[in-house]
Formats: structure tokens, sequence, C-alpha cells
């Protein structure tokens, strides 16, 4: 038989406290005495039971996490996490809050942390093929000194002698109905059950410290403005020792010199002398896996064999505005494939001509009937936008 609870409750080592939770109702309504009383099936509600006990109790999860034995202590201890709300939730459903809108007995101190978030600029080459970057990272940590318990070297919590370590307390109003009794989180103790007397000196009893930390994350391929690469439990450590949030980092692409982004694709304009353009060229493109090539913590797209230009036909009679599309030269999508490069071409007339320049061209005009051309009128180009506006305005 296993002592591992998140094997008994089938759940993985990350799961959520609403998987946890929504594993032990399903086990429990199958497993419950009522319905199967033989007494296998009740040695398995047990140990579902105490599974759910360590695993629902974040800092008794913390624990076993770390190493400590599930089941050896604490089991049945002050009566913590596991209660009969749980039971009736399980059969009744009902919120995390339990029945009665409220949970029994005292709560614990160690509460899951905050998330946190940070922001991380990478060069476009970076976002497009992956980096690993370190990163100083400032959250609060558990507490070295009293191993996030928040007391004092030596000495433990005691029973709050107020609510007597219920956590909460009773209070009776009389009106015209009768007394009327609720139960109230204990003010001195906050609820907890009982207090600190001599809190750590290091973190005063929170359990926690803050602390900057080098972290080193791994960007991955295909990274977009925005994204956020989620890294578990490197977030903020709870109070009283509580498991820690998750850190998010988001990513901030720096603009290119030479290619901008949209979506997968990579645009990138050449300009190119008339004459060029008119006979046609070849032309060597550094692709923007040259900029690998120039950063030292470059990601898993570079190696020995990465190619960092493409040679370009340019055809004779080449458009000013013409584009042309080089397939699979884009960014890599984070879902595998890779977008393509668009290459616009600019053609440069030239605007400084020597007499032995002008006299060529002038030849060249009157060969091509060009002397006094007419220039050919037609409707504005339009742009993609234009053209969608006209579709809508059915114009
Ligand atoms: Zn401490
Ligand atoms: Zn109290």
């Amino acid at each position: 038989m296993t002592q591992d609870p998140y094997e008994i409750l089938g759940v993985s080592r990350d799961a959520s406290a609403d998987e946890i939770k929504k594993a032990y109702r399903r086990l429990a309504r199958q497993l419950h005495p009522d319905v199967n009383p033989d007494p296998e099936t009740q040695d398995r509600f047990k140990d579902v039971s105490r599974a759910y006990e360590v695993l629902s109790d974040p800092a008794k999860r913390q624990a076993y996490d770390r190493g400590g034995d599930a089941f050896g202590q604490g089991f049945g201890g002050a009566g913590q996490g596991f209660s009969f709300t749980d039971i009736m939730d399980a059969f009744f459903g009902g919120g995390a809050a339990g029945a009665g809108g409220q949970n029994r007995g005292p709560r614990s101190r160690a509460r899951r942390g905050q998330d946190a978030l940070i922001r991380l600029d990478v060069s476009l080459a970076e976002a497009a093929f992956g980096v690993t970057r370190e990163l100083k990272v400032d959250t609060a940590l558990t507490c070295e000194a009293c191993e996030g318990k928040g007391t004092a070297p030596g000495t433990s919590p005691v029973t709050c002698e107020t609510c007597h370590g219920q956590g909460e307390v009773a209070v009776v109003q009389r009106s015209f109905l009768g007394e009327i009794r609720t139960l109230r989180p204990c003010a001195a103790c906050r609820g907890y059950g009982s207090v600190i007397p001599d809190p750590c000196r290091e973190c005063s009893g929170d359990g926690r410290v803050r602390s900057r930390r080098t972290l080193t994350v791994k960007i991955p391929a295909g990274v977009d403005m925005g994204t956020r690469v989620q890294l578990t439990g490197q977030g903020e450590v709870g109070p009283g020792g509580g498991p820690a949030g998750d850190l998010y980092v988001e990513i901030h692409v720096e603009p290119h010199a030479t290619f901008t982004r949209h979506g997968n694709d990579l645009h990138t304009t050449v300009t190119l002398p008339m004459t060029a353009a008119a006979l046609g060229t070849q032309l060597t493109l550094p692709l923007l896996e040259a900029d690998l090539e120039r950063s030292e913590d470059a990601g898993d797209g570079e190696d020995a064999g990465t190619v960092t230009t493409f040679d370009l036909d340019v055809r004779p009679g080449t458009q000013s505005g013409s584009e042309q599309v080089i397939k699979g030269f884009g960014v890599p999508s984070l879902r595998g494939g890779r977008g393509d490069l668009v290459v616009s071409v600019r053609v440069d007339t030239p605007t400084r001509l020597d007499p032995r320049q002008e006299e060529l061209l002038r030849e060249l005009a009157a060969i091509r009937g060009e002397e006094t051309p007419d220039g050919r009128v037609q409707a504005p180009h339009k742009s993609m936008f234009g053209r969608l506006r006209d579709a809508f305005q059915g114009g």
C-alpha cells in the first residue's frame, strides 16, 4: 500500500487545492461507510481521508513535499484542515467555505503566497529563438531562522486562552425572539487558536522574509510581446511557511532595427537602385538568425549549422512596393511551425545625375518613347484598410 498522499488521491504533485478537493470528493463518495461498509473499502477510505488531510493543509502539504512523513505526525492533532464540513461537501456540494459559509475550528497560520510578476526585456531574436536568462527576483522566502513557524528558537505557539484553541468565540445576543448564538473568529488570536508569545526576530512572526535571489529562466522560442512565462512555486512564499505562489515573467520585446513582427511573420524592406530593379540582381539578405551570433547568451536555436543569410533573387522589372514572401523564415511558433519573411522592395530613383548619366537616361527615354510621357491616370492605390472600409460601406 502506497504511503504517498498524491498517489492515494490520484492527483499530480502540482495539483491545485481545487483539484485535490475534487479528487477527494469523488473518492469519498465511492468509499464512504454509508455507501460501502466492507472492511477493505473502509481501510481505503481512511487512507484517502488521511491523504486529504495532508494535502488540503498547505503547511502539512509543504512539509510532506520537503520530504517529511505524511502520516507520521500531526494526524488527528489539533483538528485542523480535515473537517466534518469536507465530508458534508463531498455529499452535498457547497463552496470552499463549507456548508455554514464558514470553516469550523481554528484556521491555519500557513497560507498560500501571492503570485509575482516581473517584466523581462528581450531582443526580437531572443523572443523568436528562445533564450536562457539570469533574473534577479525579489520575493518573500521562508524564514530560515524559524523555518516558517514564526516562533523564536526553542519556543512554540501556546493555546489561546480566550477561545481555548477553538479559533472562534460564541457571541450571544438577546432579542425578543430569545438568545441568538453566533460563532465569530477569535480576536485575541485572529482565529488561529494559538498565539505566538515570543515571535521570531528575523521575520517578526510572519514566517517569511523578503530576499533577493537569482533565478535561471528558460524563455521558449516563439514568445511575443506580453507573453507570460509561468514559473510554478517561484512567487511569494505564504505567511506561516505556506506554499509559494507562482512567478510570471512577462515578455517585453525590444524593437528591431530592420525587422518588424506581425504574428509569426517578419517584415523587412530592401532599397534597390532603379537600374538593379530594372535589370534584376541577387541580394544577400541577413536573417534574424544573424543576431544570435552576436549575442552571447543566445538560446537553443543557435548551432554551428544555423543559416544566417538568404540569397534573394530580384527578378528583372521588379516594381517599387512589390513584396516577396520567403516561406519559413519568420518567427517559430510556440505551437510548432514557422512564419514567413516578407521582403518589400523600394526602388531608389537617382537624385543627382552628372552630365554623362543624364545623357544616357535621355537616350534611353528616347529609345523607349518616353520623352513626353502622359502618366497613367487611375484611381488612387487602395490600402487593405481602404478596401475593407469600402466593403463594409458597400462602396
Ligand atoms: Zn522567522
Ligand atoms: Zn483565540
